[in-house]
Formats: structure tokens, sequence, C-alpha cells
């Protein structure tokens, strides 16, 4: 391909999202919870999950038209046998410049090492509380930290980069936040507040459970002096301060109080190969059945450029008081936040 597709672009896309599976060993309340997401519910089979082959497709064209990062997410994504493999063929593309993963962490114990071998540069570990009971509950599955704990040091380990993100909700783990303040600093490591968001239609959202990140940043500076961090690209998401005299940060992820659709250069590959131009939308483009059919990868180039430049998503910015109603909504075990 010799075009100069990327300036067939009206906004840039930087960043692709790919969620490898819909299954989880987690039922945390606010993602997937475990009345709904019972031993009936129809996960994917396996013939349906987008092949590595075809995340390796779409990834390549992806970085044609400019993404430079690539995340890989789930449900959880150490489920997918051989994810490794994957990373080795992802960090091997044109243009691709960092690779990330997004998980709970359980299995990284097992994996971290392979996973920073094949070229994996940093992982995004969640963990929304630092005790034992109150983590057992809300991951809906009865697992302590232990596993988490053992996950996160052995990235550390194995080099590689380490965030942990903490999704707050107002009435379960705000007594967490300062513990998970205090852990992160000590280990001198990102700590990503996550406003609780209103994605899907499962986890029974409402407006009154979000903690906002300016009273996250009140409940931190009653023990921390901490600073704003200038901002490092365009379309940076996480609004990130540091802990003053140090290089450790904390960010926010502000996706309720201060949305940011004007500046949203990320697209997002769901499980079954449908690509979303907005982590709130209904309907995806299917990918799948085009890249099955047949399809040249110019054609699927054009048609990803005609989706990205008709997109005129802003979902939260619409949402002013509550969850826009009568909404199609994707769930997020399905797109991987
Ligand atoms: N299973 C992996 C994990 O938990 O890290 C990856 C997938 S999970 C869907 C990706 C991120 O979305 C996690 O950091 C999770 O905490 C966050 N998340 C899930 N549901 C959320 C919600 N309703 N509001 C805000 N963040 C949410
Ligand atoms: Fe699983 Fe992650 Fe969703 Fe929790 S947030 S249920 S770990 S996909
Ligand atoms: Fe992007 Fe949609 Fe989130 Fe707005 S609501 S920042 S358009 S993903």
């Amino acid at each position: 391909m010799n075009r100069h597709i990327k300036d067939s672009l009206s906004r840039p896309l930087r960043d692709l999202r790919i969620s490898v599976i819909d299954r989880c060993n987690f039922r945390c309340q606010y993602c997937m919870p475990a009345e709904i997401f019972d031993d009936k519910f129809p996960f994917l089979p396996k013939s349906e999950l987008l092949s590595y082959e075809e995340i390796v497709r779409v990834s390549k064209i992806f970085a044609e038209l400019g993404v430079k990062k690539l995340r890989l997410t789930g449900g959880e994504p150490l489920l997918r046998k051989e994810l490794a493999t994957l990373v080795a063929e992802l960090v091997a593309i044109d243009g691709i410049e960092d690779i990330g993963l997004t998980t709970n962490g359980v299995y990284l114990e097992k994996h971290a090492e392979k996973l920073k071998a094949a070229g994996l540069q940093r992982v995004n570990i969640s963990l929304d509380s630092l005790d034992d009971d109150l983590f057992k509950k809300m991951n809906g599955r009865g697992i302590g930290i232990g596993p988490v704990i053992r996950g996160i040091r052995a990235a550390k380990d194995a080099g590689l980069g380490v965030k942990v993100n903490m999704v707050v909700k107002k009435g379960t783990n705000e007594s967490q936040i300062l513990p998970m303040a205090r852990f992160c600093k000590e280990r001198n490591m990102t700590l990503r507040f996550i406003e609780f968001m209103d994605v899907g239609h499962t986890n029974g959202w409402q407006l009154k459970n979000v903690i906002t990140k300016k009273e996250l940043l009140d409940m931190l500076q009653t023990e921390f002096d901490v600073e704003p961090v200038e901002e490092e690209y365009y379309g940076e998401v996480a609004k990130r301060f540091r802990y003053k005299g140090t290089t450790t940060e904390v960010g926010f992820i502000t996706s309720v109080s201060e949305s940011f659709c004007s500046s949203c250069t990320r697209a997002r590959l769901s499980a079954n190969g449908s690509l979303y131009t907005c982590l709130f939308n209904g309907k995806g483009h299917d990918l799948k059945s085009l890249l099955r059919s047949g399809m040249a990868d110019e054609e699927l180039t054009d048609y990803i450029i005609s989706l990205w430049n008709d997109r005129d998503d802003r979902y939260s910015d619409e949402r002013v008081t509550g969850t826009v109603k009568g909404q199609e909504k994707i769930e997020m075990s399905f797109i991987g936040g």
C-alpha cells in the first residue's frame, strides 16, 4: 500500500484496543455482575473470536492509518491461549511503538516473563481494594488479593512497566482510596483512579455512585501534596498528577466528570471482531465478516477510513445528569474498556 492513507483521516487515529476474549475469571459487580454472567451466559465460541492471524491483519491496517499504540484487553486477556505469540507478532508490525495489556493480574505470575520476552512493554493491573474481604466481594468470585499482588510483583520483576487501575464506586470501596494511594506510592507505581462508568446495561450504574476526580483529589490532598503534570500527547486520556518531590504519578480517568470526546483518538475491536468508534456505542461494525469474506486490505482500509471520518461520537460529552436514555450499548467485558 503506497498511498498516503493517514492523510485521508479527518482526525487522528492513534490507539487501538483489542479485546481478545469475552470470558473472565472474575465477576466484578461493575462490569460482569454474577447474576447476569452466570453458568448459562452465552459466551462466544472460539470460532467467533478473531484468530491471531486476523487480529494481526487488522492491526497492520490500523498501523498504516497511524495507530502507534495497541492495548490487549478483554474479558480477561490472559485466559486466551498463547497470548505471548500474538504479542510477538504485533510487536513486529511497522509503526507499532507500544503494546500494553490490561489484566486483573491473577495469571501474571505465570505469564509475565514470557510476555515481556515477546515484546510486551507494560501492563495495567486492576485492583480495587487492598482489603481482602472487600476484594473477594467485589470480584464476585471470592478471590483474595494474594494472586494479584504476586502478579504485580512478577510483572515488575520481569521488567514490565506497571500501572494499577482502581475503579471507585461510592458505597463500595471509597475506604480503599488512601490505602491504595499509599500502597502504589511506596512502590513507585502509577495509580489511576477510574470513575465508575455507565458502560453496557448490566452494572446498575447510577450517577450517585460516581466519585468524581475532584472528590478523589480532595481526599488525596488530605494526606499528600500533588501537582499536575503536563499532557504528554494530544488525546491523552488520564489527567496526571505527581506526588511533589517524587517521580511517582497518580492519575484520573474522568469519563463522567470531565469528558474528553473532542480529542478521542481511540478505536476498539471487540472480541467477536466488530469495530467500535466509541466505548458507548451499541452497534459495532462487523469487520470479522469482511475479513472472512475475502475482502482485500485496500478495501478494508477504505471502509475503516470512511467509518472513522463519519463518526460523530460524543457520548460522554452528552451524558450530563444521567445515563443517556434509550441507547443500545456494548458491555465492558466484550469491548474491554
Ligand atoms: N479483565 C481485565 C481487567 O479487569 O483489567 C481487562 C478488561 S476490564 C473490562 C478493563 C478495565 O475496565 C479494568 O481496569 C476495569 O476495572 C475497567 N472497568 C470495568 N467496568 C468498568 C466500569 N463500569 N466503570 C469503569 N471502569 C470499568
Ligand atoms: Fe473481568 Fe476485568 Fe470485567 Fe473484572 S473488570 S469482570 S476482571 S473483565
Ligand atoms: Fe471517545 Fe466515546 Fe469515550 Fe467520548 S465517550 S471519549 S467518543 S469513547
